[in-house]
């Protein structure tokens, strides 16, 4: 049987990552991770806990005891905090906001790569984040950075949260997804950067199945894939 084959997607809030890496792995019979649900896991432990993000100390020892795990049934990567899964908790604007806080420090980002490198990889993985091509699996062979216009990323990431019934207004979900770009490449250890291997797509015109269909197409051409 060939190696798996270990394909990673990275890009900022609101670009399509999540989508565009689900189909992906439909696609190829490969397993989807988010890896992001991994530091979202960890924010919903700080709020629940009653500590703030901003609380460093505090977020480092919660975080370190913290019982996450990221189990997966072939197709698609789960995770669990405390035993019980939490997909849906970890999707509230207030999770999301402390997700981008907790991931700024080292002893937290060192516990969850190591969680998201432990998942078994099957026939192969789809892996998205932000530092999936650069830290996490930088010998993956086909790196993806998806880029989209800020205005797009915001109506994406708007209609995303309708569908989950979070009721927010356009310019809300904009001014949040601006703050998060700020948060994510400013950061000191693992910033948002674009691996300098990766293929980078701008998918602001194109839909969900045209990415998957170009990257598709990349992996044919590396010969990565029949
Ligand atoms: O991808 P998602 O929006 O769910 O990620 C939530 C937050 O987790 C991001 O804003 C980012 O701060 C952090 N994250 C990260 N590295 C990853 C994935 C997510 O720092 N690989």
């Amino acid at each position: 049987m060939a190696d798996p084959l270990f394909i990673a997607i990275d890009g900022p809030a609101g670009v399509g990552k999540s989508t565009v890496a689900r189909k992906l792995a439909e696609r190829l019979g490969f397993t989807h991770v988010d890896s992001g649900a991994t530091y979202r896991a960890a924010a919903l432990k700080v709020l629940e806990s009653g500590a703030s993000p901003d609380d460093e100390r505090a977020v480092i020892e919660i975080v370190a005891r913290a019982d996450i795990r990221l189990v997966t049934d072939g197709r698609q990567a789960r995770v669990l905090l405390d035993g019980q899964d939490v997909s849906r908790r970890i999707r509230k604007p207030e999770v999301t906001l402390a997700a981008s806080k907790v991931s700024r420090l080292p002893e937290v980002r060192q516990r969850l790569i190591a969680l998201q490198r432990s998942v078994p990889v099957g026939r192969g993985m789809v892996m998205e984040g932000r530092d999936i091509g650069t830290v996490v699996f930088p010998e993956a062979p086909l790196k993806i950075f998806l880029r989209a216009d800020p205005e797009e990323r915001a109506r994406r990431r708007l209609g995303q949260e309708r569908e989950e019934g979070q009721a927010r207004s356009l310019v809300e979900t904009a001014r949040e997804i601006e703050r998060r770009d700020r948060l994510d490449s400013e950061r000191k250890v693992s910033p948002l950067v674009a691996a300098p291997d990766a293929c980078q797509i701008d998918s602001t015109r194109l839909t969900a199945d045209q990415v998957v269909e170009q990257i598709v197409t990349l992996a044919r051409e590396k010969k990565l894939i029949l």
